[in-house]
């Protein structure tokens, strides 16, 4: 048995498929003489896609971005045109008898060898640029025309990678569907079936794990060397609760876990039978529990499961699956269509977030040492104004539609939400100068990721209507420690003494002010860390749509007293450890089934 890091709860017994890390190399595909015209074909087609991607990619970039960033793409696009590279591909293809993602780690080495003898700055960025397209080329045959076993698979896979990128994760559909009863065949997305995930790399709280846990896909990462040790079609049993994994297991352990799975899926199943009950503790007071969604189809699935609103809508996951930028009218149909899955309820639509563990190619220029201190969030759409009033601009035209709040991300400055005020204002005065009738006033929030705004959030209520606690930011910049990064996972777990007093902070001061306060990050879906918080006077939460039925049915257990007891004894703690053993004992005396669904929970 194997140990990782938990981080999407469920259980899955279903067979391997490996998927490569695109740049790594690969043991090569031989083929046979018959197969390799098809393969040329294959790559072929690949030059024609990617091709045209990057022109319509260069083309938006040149208006919305800057005609210096859309160079790169339009360079990009030169190099497919070019036979001698395209030919050194085939050539590989048809001399080596290699599959085309072998011929194009071969031309790629050839390439390096090639430019390493030059010592010339130009050179080197050029092979930068050669590395950036094959990387594409790889993606291409690689995802969007995904290994063929895995196309046509129809039983669900456990799927086995170093690491799975967002935009992957995006692809996947899960085994069982969690709040399967009652979401009709249509609103369910359409995807590669996968029973669970297991990786190298990738942290709770990184986004390829949200994305896992929004899905219900179980998930387990930090198992380094799994990737050789599990080969395609070896079976597995796993369990996302716990970051357990066993390759090959024997029948006890099969059956073992056939049997966890059951129990796990019918305690999902039964707690869903209370979405129509509102969300109030013993004492009656309500809890407001909203969704944190990245589509229309994630938020009609978040209201079926009984959330109360939309607390948090990623919109960065638009421009992530989109294949090149999307204008103004995309992006207000994909506002207005989220808007109008969820009537009547709050919609808070976040602006982008991008950067860190959520890249698009178009600002891939700024590859940074420190992605998730740099360039990243509000500080990135802030330098590309156009940019930004574009998104502005559609989340205005489409608040029109319903109870539209607006969210800045990453704040760190006074300064930079005074501005901000002024960069949605200047977005609000053109629209009414092109005639738009905007009646609504729309509420604009922060997020509070960045220790420095936790701290001075005093000076920052003055400015805003709400307020809106991003923990996963908030806990990895509190702690130092990478969120995605699964050797420094035991510091980004919320039971430090550090988050808890700053989080006590942050809620007892929006709450003296009178100002809405909600916690959006993974611990707002985990029973045990809510008890603390709602002592503290946290009465909004915001989380996959997944947990809403299980932190529904915790909040119906709950008590003042209990909790404000809870919120004033962590506070006295001293270490995370000392307050996750308090926190467990106190979880099972008010919900003793809550570890059905998830140990750490
Ligand atoms: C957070 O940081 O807690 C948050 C909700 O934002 P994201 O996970 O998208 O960074
Ligand atoms: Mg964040």
């Amino acid at each position: 048995m194997k140990k990782g890091v938990p981080v999407s709860p469920g259980i899955a017994v279903a067979r391997a498929f490996c998927i490569d890390n695109l740049l790594v190399r690969r043991e090569p595909s031989h083929l046979d003489v018959t197969a390799l015209s098809a393969e040329i074909r294959r790559f072929e087609d690949a030059v024609v896609t990617v091709g045209s991607d990057l022109d319509a990619i260069a083309d938006r970039v040149s208006r919305q971005i800057g005609e210096e960033e859309a160079a790169i793409f339009r360079a990009h696009r030169l190099l497919l045109r070019d036979p001698a590279f395209v030919g050194k591909v085939k050539s590989a293809i048809c001399n080596r008898q290699v599959d085309a993602n072998t011929a194009l780690h071969d031309t790629l080495d050839e390439y390096a060898t090639l430019f390493s003898h030059i010592p010339n700055e130009y050179l080197q960025e050029r092979m930068a640029d050669i590395r950036d397209v094959i990387t594409r080329l790889l993606t291409h045959l690689s995802l969007h025309s995904p290994p063929k076993a895995l196309q046509e698979s129809s039983e669900a896979v456990i799927v086995v990678a170093p690491e799975v990128l967002p935009s992957q994760a995006l692809s996947f559909v899960a085994q069982t569907p969690v709040l399967a009863p009652g979401v009709p065949e249509h609103s369910r997305r359409q995807g590669i079936p996968v029973a669970g995930i297991i990786t190298e790399r990738g942290g709770a709280t990184g986004h390829a794990a949200i994305l896992a846990r929004a899905l219900g896909i179980p998930a387990v990462s930090g198992l380094k060397g799994i990737t050789q040790e599990v080969h395609t079609g070896d079976f597995i049993a796993m369990d996302g609760r716990e970051g357990h994994v066993y390759i090959n297991p024997g029948p006890e352990v099969e059956a073992a876990y056939r049997k966890l799975e059951r129990e796990y899926v019918n305690l999902s199943d039964s707690l869903i039978s209370n979405r129509d009950q509102e969300a109030r503790t013993r004492d009656g007071e309500r809890i407001e529990l909203l969704a944190n969604v990245n589509s229309a189809a994630d938020a009609a699935l978040a209201l079926r499961a009984g959330a109360s609103g939309v607390g948090l809508y990623r919109t960065e996951f638009l421009f992530i699956a989109h294949p090149t930028v999307p204008d103004e009218e995309e992006q207000f149909h994909a506002y207005r269509q989220v808007i109008e899955a969820a009537p009547n309820r709050t919609v808070t639509i976040r602006t982008l977030d991008l950067g860190g563990d959520k890249q698009v190619p178009y600002f891939e220029r700024h590859r940074e040492t420190n992605p998730f201190m740099g360039w990243r969030s509000i500080r990135l759409t802030s330098a590309y104004p156009e940019f930004f009033q574009t998104q502005l601009r559609a989340i205005l035209r489409a608040a029109r539609y319903g109870q539209v709040e607006i969210l800045f991300p990453m704040i760190s400055t006074l300064d930079e939400v005074q501005r901000l005020k002024k960069t949605l204002q200047r977005a609000r005065q053109s629209l009414l100068k092109a005639g738009e009738s905007l009646e609504h006033p729309v509420p604009f929030g922060i997020m509070i990721e960045v220790p420095a705004a936790a701290l001075c959030i005093d000076n920052l209520l003055d400015e805003v209507d709400f307020v809106s606690i991003g923990s996963n930011d908030l806990t990895q910049y509190l702690m130092a420690a990478d969120r995605d990064n699964p050797k420094v996972a035991h510091l980004c777990e919320p039971f430090s003494p550090a988050l808890l007093r700053t989080l006590n902070h942050v809620i007892k001061c929006c709450t003296a002010r009178n100002k809405p306060v909600t916690l959006c990050g993974e611990m707002a879906g985990r029973p045990r860390c809510y008890l603390p918080l709602y002592g503290m006077g946290l009465r909004r939460l915001s989380m996959s749509p997944a947990f809403v039925p299980s932190m529904k049915e915790l909040v119906q257990r709950l008590s003042l007293e209990v909790g404000q007891e809870v919120a004033d004894r962590v506070l006295q703690m001293r270490t995370a450890g000392e307050i996750q053993g308090y926190l467990t004992k106190k979880i099972r005396q008010i919900w003793p089934e809550v570890s059905i669904l998830d140990m750490r929970r």
